[in-house]
């Protein structure tokens, strides 16, 4: 695996790739790699002849307050798990790489980023759209993996694709889960003992409003309080939001329609980190 810190590398080294006739797969992560970021890793490496990976801490997409210093960074265990995994190429640039001078230019993505994720955190979206389409230029043409983990994100990185015709494939990947349940995050690690017992509950919760609309429930504002009661009653849960909404617009529902696949949403702090999960159900 070859290791890339200037954006100058990384785009020559894909570049050669492509010359040499074989396709890119890009995986762009925040490092602290766990088994979710290596299902994306294995994605790309079954479609696309060469993978790529970029570990890169955005400072654009945390707020002030919002401990980015924090944010783990095991780089060079990082870059064994990469290696391991068949990546060809390891992106690692520095903040002043990414950024030289304060950007002046911000991508935004309109509508899709309002609510959810975006209402509590304002500045987060902008900050991820933006660096996306700056690792999009300088990777050029390729498929890239994104999770379906941080499913709003997934569908403003589509939006923006499609928009500015950027000559990007987007491939979304299913949720990596721990045994119990709970979705593999890297702010995993913030949680107690104790807190770490309870997390399942928000995935029980999905799965409670997913049973109930195939049990028949077709008001969707019925099926986002059952799950938010019960995150709430979870203690120490604090719940965010649970939305059931339509997969591409990110609509918040009112009336469930047969044949219809719909997405179920929840956010909720538990002790230090906010804890994000989803899941798709199909009106029956
Ligand atoms: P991050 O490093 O947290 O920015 O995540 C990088 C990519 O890995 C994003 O596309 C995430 O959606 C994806 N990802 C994170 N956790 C998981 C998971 N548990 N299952 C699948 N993909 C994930």
């Amino acid at each position: 695996m070859e290791v890339e810190t200037t954006k100058a590398g990384f785009r020559a080294r894909l570049d050669a790739e492509r010359a040499a006739g074989r396709s890119v797969g890009l995986v762009p992560t925040m490092g602290a790699l766990h088994d979710g970021h290596l299902s994306l890793l294995a994605a790309a490496g079954a479609e696309c002849d060469v993978v790529a990976l970029t570990i890169f801490v955005n400072p654009l997409q945390f707020a002030a307050g919002e401990d980015i210093d924090a944010y783990p960074r095991p780089i060079e265990r990082d870059l064994e798990l990469a290696e391991a995994a068949g990546t060809a190429v390891a992106f690692t640039p520095s903040t002043d790489e990414m950024y030289p001078v304060p950007t002046a230019t911000t991508v935004h993505v309109d509508g899709l980023t309002g609510s959810m994720e975006g209402a509590s955190r304002p500045t987060h979206f902008d900050g991820v759209t933006t660096v996306v389409a700056k690792l999009f230029n300088v990777a050029g043409p390729c498929r890239a993996f994104f999770g379906e983990k941080d499913f709003q994100q997934l569908a403003v990185v589509r939006r923006m694709v499609a928009d500015l015709d950027l000559p990007v494939a987007i491939v979304g990947c299913p949720i990596v889960r721990e045994p119990d349940g709970l979705a593999r995050s890297s702010r995993n690690v913030y949680l107690s003992v104790e807190e770490r017992a309870v997390a399942p509950a928000l995935h029980r919760a999905l799965e409670a409003g997913a049973r109930l609309v195939e049990a028949g429930e077709r008001d969707a504002r019925e099926v986002a309080a059952r799950i938010a009661g019960l995150v709430a009653d979870a203690a120490p849960f604090q719940l965010d939001y649970a939305e059931v909404v339509d997969p591409t617009t990110l609509e918040a529902l009112e009336e469930l329609v047969p044949g219809t696949e719909v997405r179920l949403l929840v956010a909720a702090r538990l002790g230090t980190p906010r804890l994000l999960d989803n899941l798709g159900v199909l009106v029956p």
